[in-house]
């Protein structure tokens, strides 16, 4: 009955109860647990102190399944991106970005996106379908694999981001039980600063996710006017400006060493003024916040065009040395193999089109 479901869709407590209902001892979801997500084996039968009994059992009732890859690039600046294959063969994609001091992976929490932001390639797609618990889990489990990561001193993937394709919001009980089981100290054991969850602003379930669960947060605000945030992120149609910063005012654990990031895609002459830097401080002042500028990644029959480097840099002042609000600039990283911001998907379509294509051609 359960055969469909994959070993890496269980949260913690589901496992136990699983063992528990066997009638084994409760130390063994403990050893279960340890194997999956601090050994990262790939099969029951690599549990060596797990009786042949319940290894029959468990690979009589789940999958063990890694995603399985169907393209894996790496970029010249060590940035690495893999275009996964789920089970009804629909693709994500997951980024690693390298830096000296960590490594981020990028995840994604939808195949497609709702949301239609005008900037975003990937809101160009509709929304195919939501990422369930194992498939969000599997593409970081893939991605330890891949990069030889399971050294758990050593960790090559020391941060998470839910930045890749879709808002994690409009997949909320699937993306907060996978971030429950990366929370896990027994497991795999991300600290709650370590995952951040990335969202339009939806403003409901910002509100839920503060009190279930305290990642940090990123919002995609790119904007300073509900005017040209409409346009940018139309979800501001629904929750506009205020609405959304006031909902941030009170999100808990937020101090001065632990802010909220605001995104905000520089776009040549709808964002990217003095005047709109100004504004920008004016709104954010009364929060704990640091500001994420992103130089514009063009594709094609995109309508903007990036900010000049000049612009870029005088926005960044006037947050930064004027307005006393951090202000870093993300460079794209990947370019060369679509991995930046925006970016993503749009490549495994187009090699999709080329595959049909080929098909009709043969
Ligand atoms: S920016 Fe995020 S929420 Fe907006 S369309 Fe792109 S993937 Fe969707």
């Amino acid at each position: 009955m359960k055969k469909n479901l994959s070993i890496n869709s269980l949260t913690r407590e589901e496992l136990s109860e699983y063992i528990f209902d066997l009638g084994e001892k409760k130390y063994r979801a403990k050893q279960l647990w340890k194997w999956l997500y601090v050994n990262g084996v790939k099969s029951f039968d690599e549990m060596s102190d797990i009786g042949v009994k319940l290894r029959n059992k468990l690979n009589s009732d789940y999958l063990f399944n890694r995603l399985s890859i169907d393209k894996h690039q790496v970029s010249k600046d060590g940035t690495q991106k893999w275009l996964f294959e789920l089970k009804d063969k629909r693709k994500v994609e997951t980024v690693f970005i390298p830096e000296k001091d960590r490594g981020t992976l990028c995840i994604s929490s939808q195949v497609g996106c709702t949301l239609s932001c005008s900037f975003c390639h990937t809101g160009t797609m509709p929304l195919v379908r939501n990422l369930s618990t194992d498939e969000i889990i599997g593409q970081i489990l893939s991605a330890k694999d891949s990069l030889l990561d399971w050294d758990n001193k050593n960790r090559k993937i020391t941060n998470l981001v839910f930045m890749g394709m879709g808002e994690p919001l409009y997949n909320y009980t699937e993306v907060t039980r996978a971030i429950k089981i990366l929370l896990d100290n027994e497991g795999l054991c991300y600290s709650r600063r370590k995952i951040t969850l990335s969202t339009s602003g939806v403003v409901p379930m910002i509100q839920k996710l503060k009190y279930e669960l305290d990642v940090s947060l990123a919002i995609s605000l790119h904007a300073v006017t509900d005017k040209v945030r409409n346009e940018l992120v139309p979800i501001n149609k629904k929750w506009p400006i205020k609405e959304l910063l006031s909902v941030l005012e009170v999100y808990p654990g937020v101090n001065n060493s632990r802010r909220i990031t605001f995104e905000y895609v520089m776009l040549e002459g709808v964002n990217d003024s003095i005047s709109d830097a100004k504004k920008l401080v004016k709104l954010l002042k009364p929060l704990h916040a640091k500001v994420n500028l992103i130089p514009f990644n063009p594709w094609p029959g995109s309508i903007y065009k990036c900010s000049s480097d000049k612009t870029i840099k005088d926005f960044a002042d006037e947050v930064c040395y004027n307005g006393g609000i951090t202000a870093t600039v993300r460079y794209a990283r990947g370019q060369d193999i679509l991995a930046a911001c925006g970016q993503l998907k749009s490549n495994s379509v187009r090699l999709n089109k080329e595959k049909v294509l080929n098909i009709n051609a043969a």
